[in-house]
Formats: structure tokens, sequence, C-alpha cells
């Protein structure tokens, strides 16, 4: 199908975007990658009056490597964040998820700004961005402001975004020295959006894990943190039975959704299966292995 009619107006500065995004409130609509926004246009699942395009807009692209972390322009595409020599230094998690995003003509256009806006819940970078306790930075017109990825996504496809509220960089904060990382997804094929996922990060300090994080995407509307189970870990030796413990009790506080893909009671026996994987693969990494 074609996209509605639209006026198309290609800001080349974020000042020139805030403009029409304040002059036109709710009738305007960014455009990123338009990896989500085209196809929802084509559906006409969406009528906005007018595109603001902000791919010339300078200085919303690259990777910057900080004294605390990360800091990823939000123009940044999927695929140009897998390649970036800080990305594979300090989160090699990252460069793991982008391999199972997409198909690489979404990942070489895809923006890592229009994902998080997007916020599908079935997407990686809110996934990451929650386990990571990322800060999301924006510009509006009462001036720049920041997000905690944690109260960022609020539901399936809706964030504490504003209307007139532009997403100009992710910051990720430094993992401590010596973290382990997993990374355990499940699509029915290669590209497809993930049915599940899970993520983890965590040391492991005279044998026992700590700083355990877990993240889940599929285990609710928005990608959210597997508080019990990271407390079962917390101190722990990850060892059988405290792996099924901590199992146990992310299946028993997951909330995952039923849909045409996959009823609730697979997905939350799969995020069980998929923890699993990435805890153990985060323990050995942790450990040197
Ligand atoms: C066939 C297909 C398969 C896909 N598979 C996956 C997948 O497996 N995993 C996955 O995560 N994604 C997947 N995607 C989506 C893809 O990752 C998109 O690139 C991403 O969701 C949106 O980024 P974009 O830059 O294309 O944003 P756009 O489509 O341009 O915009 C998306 C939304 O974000 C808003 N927006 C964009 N930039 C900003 C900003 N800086 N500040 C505020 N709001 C902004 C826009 O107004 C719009 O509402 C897939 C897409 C397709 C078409």
């Amino acid at each position: 199908m074609k996209p509605p009619p639209f006026r198309y107006h290609r800001a080349e500065t974020l000042d020139q975007a805030l403009g029409v995004l304040a002059a036109e409130g709710e009738g305007a609509k960014l455009l990123a990658g338009g990896q989500s926004l085209m196809p929802l246009l084509n559906f006409r699942l969406l009528r906005p009056a007018v595109l603001v395009d902000i791919n010339r807009v300078a200085g919303l692209d690259g990777v910057v490597e900080t004294a605390s972390g990360l800091r990823i322009g939000a123009m940044t595409r999927h695929a140009a964040i897998a390649e970036a020599a800080p990305v594979a230094r300090h989160f090699p998690l990252i460069v793991a998820a982008m391999a199972e995003l997409g198909h690489p003509a979404i990942r070489y256009r895809g923006t890592i700004g229009g994902s998080l806006a997007q916020a599908d819940p079935a997407a990686e970078w809110p996934l990451l961005a929650v386990l990571l306790d990322a800060r999301i930075l924006t510009r509006s017109p009462r001036g720049e402001g920041a997000h905690a990825a944690g109260q960022f996504f609020l539901s399936a496809l809706t964030t504490a975004l504003a209307a007139d509220e532009i997403i100009t960089a992710v910051e990720f904060p430094h993992l401590s020295a010596g973290a382990g990382w997993g990374f355990a997804e499940l699509a029915r094929r290669q590209g497809d959006f993930a049915l599940a996922a899970v993520a983890v990060t965590l040391t492991r300090v005279d044998q026992r894990a700590r700083d355990v994080r877990i993240a889940l995407l599929g285990g609710g509307d928005t990608p959210c943190r597997a508080r019990a189970a990271e407390a079962v870990l917390e101190g722990e030796e990850l060892a059988a039975s405290s792996l099924a413990a901590a199992i146990d009790a992310l299946r028993r506080d997951a909330a995952p959704p039923s849909d045409l893909h996959a009823s609730a009671e697979y997905r939350r026996e799969l995020l069980g299966v998929l923890a699993g994987r990435a805890l153990a693969a985060a323990w050995r990494r942790a450990g040197g292995e």
C-alpha cells in the first residue's frame, strides 16, 4: 500500500526540527531510519500531517567513549553501532544482540533513537537499554532532558517522551570490570522480531555471582528486569540448584503476552530456557572461560 498524503520537512538543525514539532503538535512525526514509521504509514495505521526528516541534522550520529561509558547519537544506525570499536571493546553484548535485529537492510537504515522511541515490545534496543541502565538524552523546547531507561517504556509502543521531545543520544554506563554477559533470543525465522529474549550481565567474585542483572523481552508488554531471579542468584554460586531456583522465580514473575505468534504459556517456558542459556554464558565469561 501507499502512505496517506503528508507534508515533508527536511530539518537542517535540531532547532528547526523542534520548531516544526512545537508548531504541529501531535500532527508531526520525526523520520529517522523509517524502518518502523514507513510500514506504519503504508498500512495507514498512522496519518501524520507532516514528516520531519532529521537525517541531515548534524551532531546526532556516532559512538563516543566517555569517562563513564559510551554515548551513542540517536541517529546512529544499528549496523554502525555493531561495527564501532568501543562497542566491541566494552559491550560485546550489544554486538551479539545487533546480529539478531532484523535483516542487514534494516540494520543499515534503522537507528537506536528510532527504535527506543518506537518501543516495540519485541525489539532488542529497549531490552538492552533496560538491562544496561541506559540514560536517554533528549531536547525539547524546555531544554535538555534525560530519561532513565527503566522508567521510559510505559506500555507497548508507548514511552515517556513528550510529543515535542527529540532523543539526541543514549548513554550506557560502563559495566564493572570483568563483568560477564549472556544473550539468548528465539525468533521463528532469522531476522524476524523475537518471540522472547533474555539478556544478562554479572560479575563473579570468589565463585559468587554479584551485580546480577537479568532483563526480559517477551516477559510483559515492555522490557523488564527479572528482579526476583536476580535476588535468588545474588551472592550465590551458579550451580544447577541455584539456576533452577532462579528460573522458577523468573517464570513466576513474568507476565508474557499471548498473541498470534505464541501463547503466554509458551513464552513463559521459553523465557526460562533462554535465561538458563544466557546466565550460563555470563557466568562462564565472568570467570574468564
Ligand atoms: C522487516 C522488519 C524487521 C524488523 N525486525 C526488527 C527486529 O528484529 N528487531 C528490532 O528491534 N527492530 C526490528 N525492526 C525495526 C527496526 O529496528 C527499526 O529500525 C526501528 O524500530 C526504528 O528505527 P528507525 O530509525 O527506522 O525509526 P523510524 O521508523 O524513522 O521512526 C520510528 C518512530 O520513532 C520516532 N523517532 C525516530 N527518531 C526519533 C528521535 N530521535 N527522537 C524521538 N522520536 C524519534 C519516529 O517519529 C517514529 O514514531 C524491523 C523492521 C522491519 C521493517
